[in-house]
């Protein structure tokens, strides 16, 4: 045996949760898939009612319980995800509130290598997310996410949310893939009900967008936390899952 080779019960091979065969092109969702959701969820739930607050004059619980009403109201249209929409709403900066907090930003976990992996074996990776552009320039800037997929794009950029069948009709067009041989991953299962019903055949949830709460597992569709679940490999114990 070579110095250097690994002893064979050292080695551990994962079986894939896909046939990748199968598989020409990737989809993935940004937040909650690729980034730890546990950013936005702190941005969105008290720094951005504790700045609404500050504006509005009004205690923060207010501030909280108008939110949470508004945005069930207007949940799943473009404007629910545009920070222009919001910072006119609340009278705040909302990118200087995304600014506030960059040491959270971080992958979730296996998504960096999973990036490298899809990027080795060829097939081309799109982040398709409702996030508005800065809130993926935030992103972009702490981690290099942008760098490592072959295209990001913005349900902004079309001017209708994932949850829209236009989204995906534009995004077919500018960006031509098969739907019988495409993966798409998020973790919003109507998100994932309208990549469906836009024939995306192979459809993943993430059981755990956010690392500070609990796994999901009464999810609709096949689920995965650590992205070392779902593609081909084989490693030693000891290698980093990040
Ligand atoms: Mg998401």
């Amino acid at each position: 045996m070579q110095a250097n080779a690994t002893p064979l019960n050292n080695i551990r091979s994962a079986e894939p949760m896909l046939d990748w065969t199968a598989i020409d092109t990737v989809l993935l969702d940004m937040d909650g898939t690729l980034i730890d959701l546990n950013y936005d969820n702190h941005v969105w739930n008290d720094l951005v009612p504790a700045a609404f607050a500050s504006a509005a004059d009004i205690q923060v619980t207010e501030a909280k319980q108008q939110l949470q009403h508004h945005m069930r109201e207007i949940h799943g249209t473009i404007r629910f995800y545009s920070f222009d929409y919001w910072s006119s709403y609340c009278g705040i900066d909302m990118t200087g509130v995304h600014n506030l907090v960059p040491h959270m930003i971080d992958y979730r976990c296996g998504a960096r290598a999973f990036l490298n992996w899809l990027r080795d074996s060829r097939r081309p990776a799109i982040i398709a997310t409702n996030a508005h552009r800065d809130s993926v320039d935030i992103k972009h800037r702490h981690t290099g996410i942008c760098n490592e997929v072959d295209a990001v794009v913005s349900s902004h950029d079309y001017g209708y949310p994932k949850e829209d069948p236009e989204f995906w009709r534009q995004l077919q067009r500018h960006h031509p893939y098969d739907p019988a041989r495409t993966l798409f991953v998020d973790d919003n299962e109507p998100v994932l009900d309208a990549a469906a019903r836009a024939g995306i055949r192979h459809l993943l949830c993430v059981s755990l967008p956010d690392s500070d709460r609990p796994e999901r597992h009464d999810l609709s569709y096949p689920s995965f936390n650590c992205f070392t679940d779902i593609y081909p490999q084989c490693h030693t114990p000891q290698q980093n899952r990040t």
